[in-house]
C-alpha cells in the first residue's frame, strides 16, 4: 500500500488478571506503550478537512491516550472497562484497541466509502521488553 501512518503514545492504567496464579493476579499498573500503523491505498477527506489529502486524522489513532473521563484509557482501572472485564491481558487489550480504533475511523468515513483498503496494526507494550501485536 502506498501510504502508512504510524504513531506512538503511552497511557498509564491499573489491572488485575483475575485467576492468574502469580504476581499478575494482584493489583498493579503499567505504562502501556502503543504503536498504531494504518495503511491505505488512497487519500480521503477527514472530519477536519474536506479535501482528499489524508489517510486518517492522527487524532483518530490516539484516542486511547486521553484520560478515562474523556473516553480514553489513561488512569483507568482496566477491569472496570465494560468490553474488557477481568480479561485484561495485553492480547485482549490490543484486540480491543484495534476494534475500537477501526470503529472510530469508519464512523468518520463518507457514506460512499467502505474503507475496505484500510489496514490497521496495533502493537501494545505492557513493559519495555514485552509487546503484543494484533492485526486482521
Ligand atoms: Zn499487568
Amino acid at each position: 500500500m502506498p501510504w502508512k501512518l504510524s504513531t506512538e503514545f503511552t497511557f498509564d492504567s491499573a489491572h488485575i488478571i483475575e485467576g492468574y496464579d502469580g504476581p499478575c493476579g494482584r493489583l498493579h499498573g503499567h505504562t502501556y506503550r502503543v504503536r498504531m500503523e494504518l495503511e491505505s491505498e488512497r487519500l480521503r477527506p477527514s472530519a477536519h478537512v474536506r479535501r482528499g489529502i489524508m489517510v486518517a486524522d492522527f487524532k483518530s489513532l490516539k484516542w486511547a491516550k486521553k484520560d478515562v473521563d474523556q473516553g480514553g484509557l489513561d488512569h483507568m482501572f482496566l477491569n472496570e472497562h465494560p468490553e474488557l472485564g477481568d480479561d485484561t491481558t495485553a492480547e485482549v487489550v490490543a484486540a480491543y484497541l484495534h476494534r475500537e480504533t477501526m470503529r472510530r475511523i469508519h464512523a468518520d468515513l463518507e457514506e460512499s466509502d467502505d474503507g475496505a483498503d484500510l489496514k490497521l496494526r496495533v502493537l501494545l507494550w505492557e513493559t519495555p521488553e514485552s509487546c503484543c501485536e494484533y492485526w486482521e
